[in-house]
């Protein structure tokens, strides 16, 4: 598989800018057709970046059909091999699923969620992605763990799962009008930069290095722990410097350790 720089932004012309910093990513997509047509509804709402994670489909004829005058928007998809890889970058970012799960996190709507998504999209350089589940089985729990928060397209409660273009449409046309109603209404916010998913996946990582080493995790079981580690650092929209920080105290306790 291909490994492109998943940071480099596409120049979209006529498009706003602002649109350049926000990815969909697909993960594990079975159906070359959703392919398409998710390049479609993205690029008819002003979206072009597109990030395939390990998809089992290929951008074949019926992509290429399905995606009718987004062919630009499809061939310029990038592939990657995680949802790590697809998220470098990103400071923040919402996985989409019909089901409510009893993972602690922020839930919001998809309308809500477009409006934060727009806002994040204010903070210098930040990077933001919407994340799609698997068209039969959605996105595991591992996965929506590593969203700030998790978005729910509103449906019919007895039948609320969308075709996955078809929930990429809705967000994406959410997001346009977020967009179009924050036009001019207020100055790009000041708000500090959080650290990039990889920073503090790295963090994370460094972290549980020493807990182990410390006896405080056990190495067989390590996930419910980092997991609310995670949350933790999610919700403390950790800056790079602070990452800096506690990674500067976790080195300095493993000279002690060595010692
Ligand atoms: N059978 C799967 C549904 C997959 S639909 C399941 O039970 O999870 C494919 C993807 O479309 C989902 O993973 C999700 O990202 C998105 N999706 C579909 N309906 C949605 C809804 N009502 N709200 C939010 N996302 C939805």
């Amino acid at each position: 598989m291909i490994q492109q720089d998943i940071t480099a932004k596409p120049s979209i012309p006529g498009h706003d800018p602002r649109f350049a910093r926000l990815r969909i990513v697909l993960v594990g997509t079975t159906h070359p057709g959703n392919i398409g047509s998710t390049a479609r509804a993205m690029k008819t709402m002003g979206l072009a970046r597109l990030i395939l994670v390990a998809p089992k489909a290929r951008i074949d004829a019926e992509a290429e059909a399905m995606a009718s005058g987004a062919t630009d928007v499809l061939r310029s998809a990038q592939i990657v091999d995680s949802l790590d890889a697809a998220l470098i970058g990103c400071h923040w970012v919402v996985g989409a699923s019909a089901r409510l799960r009893d993972a602690p996190h922020e839930l919001l709507t998809v309308r809500q969620a477009a409006v934060q998504a727009i806002r994040e999209l204010a903070v210098q350089e930040g990077e933001v992605a919407l994340v799609f589940g698997r068209e039969h089985a959605g996105l595991t729990n591992a996965e929506l763990g590593r969203c700030h928060a998790h978005m729910i397209i509103p449906a019919h409660p007895e039948y609320s799962s969308l075709n996955l273009a078809q929930a990429v449409q809705v967000t994406a046309y959410e997001l346009r009008q977020a967009l179009l109603e924050d036009e001019g209404l207020r100055p790009a916010v000041e708000l500090p930069a959080p650290a990039p998913h990889d920073a503090v996946e790295n963090l994370l990582a460094h972290w549980q290095a020493v807990l182990e080493g410390l006896g405080f995790l056990d190495p067989a079981n390590p996930r419910h722990l980092m997991q609310k580690l995670r949350h933790l650092l999610q919700r403390a929209r950790i800056t790079p410097n602070e990452v800096d920080i506690l990674r500067g105290m976790l080195t300095a306790v493993q000279k002690k350790m060595k010692n």
